[in-house]
């Protein structure tokens, strides 16, 4: 693991709601990042974990983990080693840290209490509430639709952790929501590699490529495919839920039957996350991604036909190897045209085991570093421009808790947008209507109306 993953894990773990802490005296979570690369640094960290391990003598609900490609190549050695770790997660992993945290948290509560290792985790029970909730426990919820990823992207390390697509029962999932929408949550994101083949294989074996060859049709309409865009449809209609968000969306899965369904569902938030990673058809193609740049451009357009509001956002990666100025250029352009409210912005990493990382990781790191720079700057702009374009309006936040000052309520639009708005007492939890005064950084100001 290198230095762009730490930064990656910290960007990630402040997104959800975690402060840097001066020392790891005063931590909540102490996370080693390790590399495997040579014994040296392997018995380094070892040591060092040893060391911290002290610290949980004074403080036992403190969480230590190792992170990173010698974690997951010694995950069992270190358990024996290291009694004291909580969490070992390799690089595939990354992405789960927020939810393998709330699993620790959760599974504390257990007799005898239980230890987290990042592989083959099943379905993530109901109570779990992921890391982002620990400041606003009963407003958002998570909630695991499908696991592992029948995707090859040539990039990817998730298939080959995780391993083939299984959804979960929707009667599950419809229980699931109802039970918290029963206790007091306002908004669900459905999660998964890929929600929108959700369907494809139920662990009994249906699904539209399930082994035993069968349909899943639904109880109460037994013509309708349970497919994505139904499980939302049921979803809405089945449940409470005021709001309904859902990640991660796969262009070439993404169709028509989705759009109409985010039309037609008021709970369904209109913002979608939906990766496209590269504009360049060469480089897609190098992925495995199964679209061209022309297709995902068709595809925003028809989504933008059925949501006029649509918010979108994406992830890119920079540096894949092989890819030229020119490829560049077209991934750049793509951002220019579509003009996504959000980016997260990769520099391509070889993972080992995956189709790239036999290729020659040949675009040099200060060419990876200038084209996240630019992309980055790109999007500040874009950001920028769509956030005064909201000055004045009148929007919907669901206020998730306490802002940075007091007096101060941090909620979010059906878009995603971040907002913050004053008031003398709580908001937490409730639906306000805030009109848009000011802007600065990603953050929008609003008053209540
Ligand atoms: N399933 C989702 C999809 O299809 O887009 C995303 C899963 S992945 C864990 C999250 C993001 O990490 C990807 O969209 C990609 O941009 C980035 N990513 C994955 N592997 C990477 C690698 N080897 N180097 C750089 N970025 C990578
Ligand atoms: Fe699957 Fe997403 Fe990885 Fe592609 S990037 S293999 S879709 S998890």
């Amino acid at each position: 693991m290198n230095e762009r993953d730490s930064e990656e894990v910290l960007g990630m773990l402040t997104a959800q709601g975690y402060e840097v802490a001066p020392q790891p005296e005063q931590a909540d979570v102490i996370l080693l990042n390790t590399c495997s690369v040579r014994q040296h640094a392997e018995e380094r960290a070892l040591g060092k974990m040893g060391e911290l391990s002290v610290l949980k003598q004074e403080r036992p609900e403190l969480i230590l983990g190792i992170i990173g490609c010698m974690a997951k190549l010694q995950q069992d050695a270190i358990f024996k080693r290291l009694p004291k770790v909580d969490l070992v997660a390799g690089p595939a992993e990354l992405y789960d840290l927020p939810y393998l945290l709330a699993e620790i948290q959760e599974k504390r509560q257990q007799d005898p209490p239980q230890r987290v290792m990042a592989v083959n985790r099943a379905f993530r029970p109901l109570e779990q509430k992921p890391a982002g909730d620990y400041r606003t426990p009963g407003v958002k919820a998570f909630v695991t639709i499908m696991e592992g990823c029948d995707k090859a992207c040539t990039y990817c390390i998730v298939p080959t952790t995780r391993g083939q697509e299984v959804s979960r029962p929707a009667e599950d999932i419809i229980a699931e929501v109802n039970r918290l929408v029963a206790a007091g949550y306002r908004e669900v994101t459905l999660l998964g590699q890929n929600v929108n083949s959700y369907g494809k294989r139920f662990p009994d074996g249906s699904g539209y490529r399930g082994p035993l060859g069968r349909l899943r049709l639904l109880e109460d309409d037994p013509v309708t495919l349970l497919d994505f865009p139904k499980l939302l449809r049921l979803i809405e209609r089945r449940t409470r839920v005021p709001r309904i968000r859902f990640t991660t969306s796969h262009p070439f899965d993404a169709n028509e039957r989705l759009f109409e369904a985010m039309r037609d569902c008021e709970s369904v938030c209109e913002s979608l996350h939906l990766p496209v990673q590269s504009g360049s058809d060469r480089t897609l193609r190098a992925m495995r991604r199964g679209y061209t740049a022309q297709a995902y451009l068709k595809k925003i357009e028809r989504l933008r036909h059925n949501v006029p509001d649509i918010s979108l956002s994406t992830d890119l990666i920079v540096g894949f190897p092989g890819e030229t100025e020119e490829d560049f250029e077209a991934t750049a352009r793509l951002m220019r045209e579509i003009r996504f409210d959000n980016a997260y912005i990769f520099k391509y990493s070889p993972r080992p085991g995956t189709d790239a990382a036999a290729r020659e990781d040949d675009v040099p790191q200060e060419v990876k570093e200038h084209r996240n720079q630019t992309l980055l700057t790109l999007h500040q702009t874009i950001m920028q421009s769509r956030q005064r374009s909201l000055l004045g309006t009148t929007t919907e936040l669901l206020i998730e808790g306490p802002g940075k000052w007091p007096g101060q309520w941090f909620g979010r639009t059906r878009g995603y947008f971040s907002a913050i708005v004053d008031h003398h007492e709580s908001l937490t939890g409730r639906f306000v209507q805030a009109r848009i005064t000011r802007c600065a950084g990603s953050t929008l100001f609003g008053e209540l109306v």
